[in-house]
């Protein structure tokens, strides 16, 4: 998953620094994950990487049933539908 990418790519920016070519941020291009770069970026503040600099759509729930984005918002019917799910689970 995506933990293990961020994983790589924190191993990697001990090596890559702050140069854009050496990083290549190929992570950031194809993922939306932040790149080793980036990542070093964060290290001098004891920051953690914040959500912000990961991709939209690694914030939402990517298993998200294709359904729920169908309804009509009607909180009732969201409600229903997660307490169907919990049901099912
Ligand atoms: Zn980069």
């Amino acid at each position: 998953m995506h933990y293990n990418l961020l994983l790589e790519e924190m191993r990697r920016s001990a090596n890559v620094g702050v140069d854009v070519a050496t990083c290549g941020c190929v992570l950031r291009m194809t993922h939306g994950l932040p790149c080793a770069r980036e990542i070093v970026q964060y290290r001098p503040q004891h920051q953690s990487i914040p959500l912000l600099a990961i991709h939209l759509i690694w914030q939402k729930l990517n298993d998200l049933p294709q359904q729920l984005s169908q309804c009509t918002h009607d909180p009732e019917q969201e409600i229903s539908f997660f307490r169907q799910k919990f049901d099912e689970a």
